[in-house]
């Protein structure tokens, strides 16, 4: 007999909770453990995917050590029928659950496969605190807003992690598919790897440093990005390289302190994202709220490159959109400005940012990405009003008071003193001469107008608000 562990986003061998069930039911060598590199998932040559498949590389050198991570290339149907021609003994599979997404369709698919073909399959809910349907009003519907959910979730029970006892005995350690490796080795020679340090040993560490150093201080200082004195856990959490649990357990062993209940709070908000997106499975194409679907978006394509590049004259926006194209990661406030700066200002849709940051990301995560989105674009069922408007001057302001962080990758504006930092365009000739920027030249002047382009999107808003109602009127006359 052969049992199959799948691994998908629980790149670990720790408080891995099919893992766990998988090891606890074989015998010796009956374990074959398998990742499935399924091609058509990722966004090819983007910092999404090489971070992820440095993970993988780093997970299969660290089990090949003692035993051996089965590769397999293709469609995961077809890696199925093929694992199942090669081992016919094969006749139970386990594996932690993805509920969102593609994710989804491909359980759904895997799991008629098993059944028609007689392999008992034991799924669990192991990357949330709390799965999608598990924090629900009183009558059993789900919550829109995260308010109240929050209130129900930080009530509800936490699972504390698994001890997993993890040994290369029970692995079956032969190459099944060698071909496969090949080809994954072969993808992996054009992934610059050195630019991510990954593994579980990493992802401990950068918990374990955060709560010592900052976690108490978190509430006041996570929200000014030249601090960067947020966990940076986000990139472990989305391959799995640490469990949600343990991450929570690690929490609750230190004392209590302003700082830990609010990294406690964003932790639900990962929750609850989660929970919208299983309950609304078309929100990558289509706005939750209804009202907003009509928008004529302006989708101007120059502008949109401008914002991607990070030169529109917005030092906020540029030195965030910067920071993304340099490390594919950004501070939490900057994509919520810099999301708000492309519907809002640019009027430009928002599923165009959110395939953007897609690419970029390297802690990308469908659910999260999607909600901020919604709620910068004020489309989701819990998003920030649309006539709120962020003024990046005003943020600028407000979290990098003196252009600290503008300033580490606006490096053209690095001698603009901090009257001008926010908005150099206020400087005359002979400022811009006495602090070595030319403006229209070295850096640009702004590409649209605060003021006009907010008027504009309040119409926008309002036009599609009009169209629905119409529509709604039409229709039951
Ligand atoms: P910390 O401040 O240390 O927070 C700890 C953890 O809490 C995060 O790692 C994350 O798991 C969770 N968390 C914090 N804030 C949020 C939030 N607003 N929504 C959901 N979870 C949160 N997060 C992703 O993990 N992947 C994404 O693709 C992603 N895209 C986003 C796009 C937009 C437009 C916006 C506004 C937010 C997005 N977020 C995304 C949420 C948030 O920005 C990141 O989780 C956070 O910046 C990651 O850095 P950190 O681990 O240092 O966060």
């Amino acid at each position: 007999m052969k049992t199959v562990m799948w691994f998908r986003r629980d790149l670990r061998l720790q408080d891995n909770k099919a893992l766990y069930h998988a090891l606890k039911n074989v015998d010796s060598k009956e374990l074959i453990l398998i990742f499935q590199v399924n091609p058509q998932q990722f966004i090819k040559d983007s910092p999404n995917h090489d971070a992820f498949f440095s993970s993988v590389a780093s997970f299969k050198r660290k089990v090949d050590k003692e035993s051996h991570l089965q590769i397999m290339f293709g469609d995961p149907l077809d890696s199925f029928i093929r694992l199942k021609e090669k081992l016919p003994e094969w006749t139970s599979i386990y594996f932690n659950e993805d509920t969102c997404g593609y994710g989804t369709f491909r359980d759904q698919q895997s799991i008629s496969f098993f059944e028609k073909n007689k392999i008992e399959y034991s799924i669990f809910q192991d990357t949330y605190l709390h799965g999608y349907n598990e924090i629900r009003k009183k009558d059993g519907g789900s919550y829109q807003i995260f308010t109240p959910y929050y209130n129900n979730w930080k009530e509800a029970m936490k699972e504390t992690p698994i001890d997993v006892p993890y040994t290369s005995e029970k692995i079956f350690s032969e190459s099944l598919f060698p071909e496969d490796e090949k080809r994954f080795n072969k993808m992996m020679d054009n992934i610059p790897i050195a630019n991510f340090c990954r593994g579980e040993e990493a992802a401990q560490s950068m918990l374990e440093s955060f709560i010592s150093n900052d976690l108490q201080s978190y509430e006041k200082t996570r929200d000014f990005p030249y601090k960067d004195k947020t966990s940076h856990i986000s990139t472990f959490l989305r391959t799995g390289e640490i469990s949600i649990r343990t991450v929570w357990h690690k929490l609750d062993s230190v004392v209590t302190s302003l700082g830990k209940e609010t990294y406690k709070k964003e932790l639900a908000w990962r929750d609850f994202y989660n929970m919208i997106y299983s309950t609304f499975p078309q929100q990558k194409e289509v706005a939750n709220q209804e009202k907003f679907r009509y928008i004529k978006w302006e989708n101007n394509q120059e502008k949109f490159v401008k914002w991607q590049n990070g030169q529109t004259g917005y030092p906020i926006i540029d030195a965030a959109m910067r920071q993304l194209k340099e490390t594919g990661w950004m501070h939490n406030r900057l994509r919520m400005i810099t999301a708000s700066f492309l519907v809002k200002n640019l009027h430009i849709d928002w599923r165009w940012g959110e395939k953007y940051f897609e690419k970029m990301l390297i802690d990308y995560d469908a659910a999260s990405n999607i909600g901020g989105w919604q709620w910068a674009a004020s489309t989701g069922t819990d998003a920030v009003p649309y006539f709120r408007i962020f003024n990046p001057a005003v943020q600028s302001k407000k979290f990098d008071s003196e252009g600290l962080f503008i300033k580490k990758y606006v490096i053209e504006l690095k001698q603009v003193p901090t009257k001008y930092i926010h908005q150099p365009e206020l400087m005359n000739k002979e400022l811009q001469n006495r602090y070595n920027v030319n403006l229209g030249e070295s850096y640009p002047y702004p590409i649209v107008d605060y003021a006009e382009s907010k008027k504009k999107t309040i119409v926008l808003y309002e036009s599609s608000k009009e169209y629905y109602r119409e529509m709604l009127h039409k229709k039951l006359r």
